[in-house]
């Protein structure tokens, strides 16, 4: 899977209008990512366009060339309200950025027209933009949240191939809050069965703790159809002991049985407690110095 195709195009829009979720836009510069993560629910937009989830998304880059300059143009136009993620069916930090930074673009043309923001990505290449995030933070709210699962390498290295290592993304979390740049973990996905155990989610949050993450959040797997059999392939291929309990736990659909999903809640709640993350819907830092050493004693 080392060798990825880059095919310059042009797009036509930029913001994409989002419903249901806790932002109204999305952008994303790029289709397909080469991190090659095996559960990627982005597998599931490329399937419903009739192209190849599997070796396609992962090899086959499609670089939207006029990205940003599409987007300078509808920030500047009739005002849009609401707030805007970047990087939702890519990483928007993929190999392909430190190329084409198109990334690097879209933050020039948010820092020039604002709008709240909130990035998800697994690498520290971010922090070669930490100049720009701290310009745009002057202005509205902004946040980065680092993509992990697990801290596990060996477990990374089988679900998320091409992902830079869990110890880069920290190394990156670690860089961007010194830069002051509001920045957490997204403890995503969680893989039942293998990086849902107790000692796995704490090893996760006590490294957010160690990194200064100001916030945490989980996400629990979510396979879509298209999905859940490419998941599922690649369970029966590198964990088949796992296969039938995985099958049983996502009979009802997309979502883990309700039950396991509340346990999970739970356990991720005692552990927040434990290292003092809150929740904080405003989107400020959810936890401040004087948390951070006290956790760190603890
Ligand atoms: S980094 Fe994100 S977008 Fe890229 S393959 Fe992994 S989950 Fe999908």
């Amino acid at each position: 899977m080392a060798f990825a195709s880059y095919t310059p195009i042009t797009c036509k829009t930029a913001m994409t209008r989002v419903q249901g979720m806790p932002f109204d836009w999305s952008l994303n510069p790029y289709r397909g990512c080469t991190a090659g993560c095996t559960y990627c629910y982005a597998r599931e937009y490329h399937a419903k366009m009739r192209r190849d989830l599997g070796r396609g998304f992962d090899s086959q880059i499609e670089v939207k060339l006029n990205f940003a300059e599409v987007l300078r143009a509808e920030l500047s136009g009739p005002k849009r309200s609401g707030s805007i993620a970047l990087g939702t069916a890519t990483d928007p930090y993929q190999a392909a950025e430190g190329r084409y930074r198109l990334t690097r673009k879209s933050l020039e043309a948010l820092v020039e027209h604002p709008m709240p923001l909130s990035i998800v990505t697994k690498s520290a290449m971010i922090v070669r933009d930490a100049d720009l995030l701290a310009r745009l933070a002057a202005r509205t709210s902004v946040r980065v949240y680092f993509s992990i699962g697990s801290v596990d390498p060996d477990l990374a290295r089988r679900v998320e191939p091409l992902a830079p290592p869990p110890a880069k993304r920290l190394e990156g979390l670690r860089r961007l809050r010194q830069a002051g740049v509001s920045a957490g973990v997204l403890v995503a996905p969680i893989l039942p069965g293998l990086s849902d155990s107790e000692e796995s989610l704490e090893a996760v949050i006590l490294a957010a703790a160690a990194n200064d993450a100001c916030f945490l959040h989980p996400r629990l797997l979510k396979l879509d159809p298209h999905v859940k059999d490419y998941y599922f392939a690649f369970l029966l291929a590198e964990f088949p002991a796992l296969l039938e309990s995985q099958r049983a736990l996502y009979t009802r659909g997309q979502h883990a049985d309700p039950r396991y999903a509340a346990d999970i809640d739970r356990r991720i709640e005692r552990l927040k407690l434990r290292y003092r993350f809150g929740d904080d819907p405003r989107g400020e830092p959810e936890r401040g110095p004087e948390q951070m050493r006290l956790s760190l004693a603890s």
